[in-house]
């Protein structure tokens, strides 16, 4: 794998992901940009505790460009976009329009593959395995950074999520706080330690191993399943056998095997609804150890992937008792959801 790191015309940073080890990056961004500004502004809200970042910058960002305006392709003659390269294998950039920016954390857009018409579940696994080199590789950087406590890799898929790029790409936070479900985690993880002395992350894991009706499928490093009290209508988490804290720590077994697993359960979530269907919208999240806190060991890192739809045609809303109260109502049964993700495993 080459890295290069480069800035853009504005100062942002920018970095290539390549594949061979002699590729080089040498385009220049010469596009007249100004220097970003951001208003971004983290505010804690005093009944809950929690913050939100207020950011009204993001309101003139760029909203469903038509494809050949696309600011994630790579750059040619003519149509200069956030790649100055006229081709990239994996890329990361400092988001132009963040949610967080300065003392208030990091945004980064990370773009798959220059192909824009593919999705991540299309790609092959050497690319998928470059995407993890990447995804790894930022949340080293990102430790570094003093302001930078928690770093979150996700991808948002479909429109109706909200998704106002089509090119295939996800996105980094680097939060100057420890986020609240991260929060929730550790406090169980204490909590379970206390009671038990044992992990709690080990013991979720072993419980869906010995239950059994929830595993969608199991590779030699890793295990995914619908959780027990799973939220949305298809939920997966998928775990390392092994536990570790964060990306950093993941061993070369688990490296390898991760693209054939991962890509199977995108393929998955594409067919969950039947032949016909648009593809299914999803979010997908890795969990990781926020930096120096006590009890990050205890912490389990493992990739939550779920989608809004629950029926063909229909989203999940989240509505009254979900955004009023923090209650989750979930139509399909795990079990059932896990039964349809094994149904519909690749040949
Ligand atoms: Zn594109």
């Amino acid at each position: 794998m080459k890295k290069t790191v480069t800035t853009l015309a504005d100062g942002r940073e920018l970095i290539y992901y390549d594949s061979a080890d002699d590729t080089v990056r040498d385009a220049v961004d010469s596009r007249p940009l100004d220097a970003v500004s951001t208003s971004s502004e983290v505010r804690r809200d005093p009944l809950l505790g929690d913050s939100v970042a207020i950011a009204s910058h993001r309101q003139g960002r760029t909203y469903h460009p038509p494809a050949d305006e696309c600011p994630l392709c790579p750059s040619r003659e003519g149509r200069l976009s956030e790649i100055p390269d006229a081709d990239y294998d994996v890329a990361v950039f400092e988001n132009r329009f963040p949610s967080l920016a300065g003392d208030s954390g990091r945004c980064e857009v990370v773009c798959f593959t220059s192909d824009h018409d593919v999705s991540f579940g299309g790609l092959t696994e050497d690319q998928a395995a470059l995407v993890l080199e990447a995804w790894t590789d930022r949340t080293a950087d990102l430790a570094e950074l003093p302001q930078v406590t928690q770093v979150f890799c996700f991808e948002n898929r479909g429109a109706e999520i909200g998704v106002t790029l089509g090119h295939p790409h996800g996105q980094i936070y680097g939060y100057p706080f420890v986020t609240p479900r991260t929060e929730q985690m550790l406090r169980s993880a204490e909590t379970h330690r206390a009671g038990t002395g044992r992990n709690l992350f080990d013991d979720v894991v072993a419980r869906e191993l010995a239950d059994g009706d929830r595993i969608v499928l199991e590779g030699e490093h890793w295990v995914a399943f619908v959780p027990h009290a799973a939220h949305w209508p298809y939920e997966v988490h998928l775990h390392p056998r092994r536990r570790v804290p964060d990306l950093r720590e993941l061993d070369a077994g688990a490296r390898t095997e991760f693209p054939q697993i991962y890509l199977e359960l995108l393929r998955r979530f594409d067919r969950i609804f039947g032949p016909g269907e648009p593809p299914t919208p999803y979010i997908s999240a890795w969990h990781q150890a926020p930096f120096r806190v006590p009890g990050r060991e205890e912490f389990g890192l493992h990739l939550e992937l779920f989608t809004i739809r629950r029926t063909t045609g229909k989203l999940k809303f989240l509505a009254g008792s979900e955004s009023g109260m923090g209650v989750f109502i979930n139509d399909v049964p795990p079990e059932a959801a896990a039964q349809r993700l094994r149904e519909v495993a690749s040949e």
